[in-house]
């Protein structure tokens, strides 16, 4: 089999040559099992669409709209499903339910049905969209009772729209009249899919449902306050999270029951902040949908990213669309802008090297600047031309990013963006600085399959584990993981009640010796790599100084066995002002500040300071060396793909059915802290060296968005292929 590169481009003398003598077949790793809801129907759906198009029509689209030059759209962009507009606060179809408004513009049309209909010609997966989040005056006439209460027991009126009114999403608003709404839609239409868009509520509600109901489960009167240590603010948290996955499980079942292919798909989830247990959430859900639709505020490129390695760690390999929106994402909400080409590509395809599916959604189907129109164009042109590369069965990433909701929680509280979110947001940035692949892991989903995968875990100030989650992960350790941690891992139990030291503490070899400390100022961390004759690696690049900054929390810690290795020793804070105070008081100290050991194969790191939060906070570039020469010590085996070259890249790594790609996403801009990108800025050449799984033997390799051919070489279980420039995105395609 010859081997073709540059892009799909011809073949050369020399490539055929080389092809020639590598041709060959093999497959070593089995494929992840792909969770394509069999109901028994034989009817499966999920895994089919690669290219999802939402339209959400506005009240007065119908009549005006022009839903031919959609379905002409759709079918240009490749798109293989829809998300169509169907009900809730507007209904777009002839709806027989009491109180189910009807668009006013829409006489006895039926747009919900004639797109439907234009879509199924097309071929489309067809999902229908609610949004139940508010309702008009005359469903509050009639049911007072279905409308959101305030603390202070008002009414909620629409905060954007105040002719309405904000709904109880706990009460018998959704568990009544809206399953009636979905059962008819299910009904009329046989869609694929019911997508809920808000139905989860518009935050508290004290209506007389919410009261009652709450009582009766927990004994309590509702929370009047935030904070997670409030006993009848955690009875609410676990209520309402009950209630909505009876909710959720309700809708499905309702809808399965007309059309047993069918589902519920609840817009929710992703990281350690969001509100409903990922992990119930990952069991629900067959197929769902990432909904950050664009950057806002500081807010780094490979954000998207990350959101698709959230939900992939609940769902696996299920399918994952990753909404994008073509306009502009701030609080001021312009919902019908246009942002620039070089972001909304950017934005795009960072998700698509992390495992998500592009769902563009688009509001208002009367256009004002329809410049996006080709740009959206371009990009899913592209991806049809190379789906079949992009139908990931596995990542190969050996390093996880452990999250976790219960921390943020409870430890967290109403600062867990600083006391837990911080601490990852810094670990992501590090490992993407040092182009390690990595995925990210729930901490409820620690069980050995599904750890397998990895070398080493990672975890970020994960303060609440519970007995259970610390044998998981000791015996991780025990079958050969590495394992790192920082501050306050493991000190609290699963409720945020503080141990009287660590659960891993045998793992880390530390005992915790009092409280939390600081916030520290002027604090160092000596180097010591003269007394030993060498340095430790995790110094490496590091050799030229005798100290470098400290963070900024610390926990007291005292070795539980001798220490054969101290790499980095506290400097105690001293005073930063006056200026002529500001010398250290204490030169050095033996406290270690980070503990290394080994254990089997596996090895293991743990830093009793902030290193992640104060990286993410400060980006201390000698901090970023400590960490990517602690995640290099800690995995001590080879990485699936090692990329060389300057500037700053996400690398993933994929096993499809009969390829493996490296995906290279180029996050080197001005703006990669703070969207919009201006321009695309391209990147010199970079080396990368992908080590085969074991069994594989490449038959072609190219390049899926260049044009220039990369230079390939091979050698026994490695093939090198430098790719010479790289715009926003580039694939790196091994076929078997
Ligand atoms: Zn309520």
């Amino acid at each position: 089999m010859p081997m073709c590169t540059g892009g799909t481009g011809s073949i050369s003398r020399r490539e055929f040559v080389v092809g020639s003598a590598i041709a060959g077949i093999g497959m070593a790793i089995g494929p992840m099992p792909v969770v394509t809801g069999d109901d028994g129907t034989g009817e499966i759906w999920f895994d089919r669409p690669m290219r999802w198009a939402q339209l959400t029509l506005v009240e007065n689209d119908p009549g005006r709209y022009d839903a031919a030059f959609w379905l002409d759209y759709f079918r240009r962009i490749h798109a293989d499903a829809a998300c169509l507009s169907a009900g809730g606060v507007v209904a777009y179809y002839p709806t027989k339910v009491p109180l189910h408004h009807r668009s006013a513009w829409m006489g006895d049309r039926d747009p919900f049905g004639d797109l439907l209909n234009g879509c199924r010609k097309l071929g489309m997966v067809v999902i229908a969209r609610t949004d139940p989040h508010a309702a008009h005056q005359d469903v509050y006439d009639a049911h007072p009772d279905w409308i959101a209460v305030d603390a202070e027991g008002r009414k909620r009126r629409h905060w954007a729209s105040p002719e309405l009114w904000v709904t109880c999403a706990l009460g018998p608003y959704n568990f009544e009249f809206m399953t009636q709404v979905h059962r008819e839609i299910a009904t009329r239409y046989a869609v694929d899919g019911i997508f809920g868009n808000r139905w989860a509520g518009s935050g508290m509600c004290y209506c007389e449902h919410c009261q009652r109901n709450f009582k009766e489960a927990t004994g309590l009167t509702l929370p009047r306050t935030n904070d997670s240590r409030d006993p009848a603010r955690r009875a609410y948290l676990a209520w309402r999270e009950q209630r909505l996955f009876a909710l959720w499980r309700l809708w499905n079942s309702e809808i399965r029951a007309i059309t047993p292919r069918a589902r519920f798909i609840a817009n929710s989830g992703g990281g350690a902040l969001s509100p409903l247990d990922m992990k119930t959430v990952g069991e629900l859900a067959d197929i769902l949908f990432a909904d950050r639709q664009a950057r806002q505020g500081l807010m780094p490129l490979w954000a998207n990213g990350k959101n698709a390695k959230e939900y992939r760690a609940a769902l696996g390999s299920k399918p994952i669309g990753g909404i994008f929106s073509v306009g502009i994402e701030e609080p001021h909400r312009w919902k019908d802008s246009v942002q620039s080409e070089a972001e909304l590509r950017a934005w795009v395809v960072e998700g698509t090297a992390n495992g998500l599916r592009p769902w563009i959604t688009k509001f208002s189907g009367t256009l004002y600047d329809t410049r996006w129109l080709a740009r959206v164009e371009r990009i899913y042109a592209w991806h049809h031309r190379v789906e079949r590369y992009l139908r990931n069965e596995q990542p190969l990433a050996r390093v996880g990013l452990v999250y976790s909701q219960q921390t943020a929680t409870f430890y967290g509280g109403e600062r867990a963006r600083e006391r837990v979110e911080d601490h990852l947001l810094g670990f992501y940035h590090a490992l993407i600085e040092a182009r390690v692949p990595f995925e990210m892991v729930h901490d409820r989903l620690l069980d050995p399959e599904r750890l397998r995968a990895f070398k080493l875990l990672i975890l970020p100030n994960i303060a609440c584990l519970s007995d259970r989650q610390c044998d998981q992960l000791r015996r991780f350790v025990e079958e050969g993981g590495s394992l790192m941690a920082t501050l306050e891992t493991s000190l609290y139990d699963e409720q945020g009640a503080r141990r009287p030291t660590f659960g891993l503490g045998d793992v880390f070899g530390v005992r915790v010796e009092g409280p939390l400390q600081g916030p520290m100022r002027n604090s160092y961390l000596r180097l010591e790599y003269a007394a030993t004759g060498g340095h430790h690696p995790l110094l490496n690049g590091l050799t030229d100084t005798p100290r470098i900054i400290n963070g900024v929390w610390r926990v007291g810690v005292t070795p539980i066995r001798p220490l054969t290795v101290r790499p980095l020793t506290l400097i105690p804070p001293y005073p930063d002002l006056p200026m002529e105070m500001v010398y250290p008081r204490v030169e050095r100290t033996d406290e270690a500040q980070v503990f290394l050991s080994e254990v089997g194969h596996g090895r293991i790191v743990y830093f009793p300071w902030d290193i992640d939060r104060v990286f993410w906070e400060v980006m201390s570039a000698d901090h970023g060396r400590l960490l990517a020469n602690a995640v290099e010590w800690a995995t001590n085996e080879e990485r699936p793909v090692a990329v060389t070259g300057p500037g700053l890249l996400d690398v993933t790594i994929w096993r499809q059915k009969q390829s493996l790609t490296v995906h290279l996403v180029n996050l080197t801009n001005p703006m990669m802290m703070k969207g919009p990108l201006r321009e695309l800025l391209p990147l010199p050449e970079q080396r990368v060296r992908i080590k085969l799984p074991q069994g594989t033997k490449p038959a072609k390799v190219q390049l899926l968005v260049g044009e220039r051919a990369p230079r390939v070489e091979q050698s026994p279980g490695y093939v090198d292929v430098t790719v010479p420039l790289i715009l926003e995105h580039e694939v790196v395609a091994l076929d078997f």
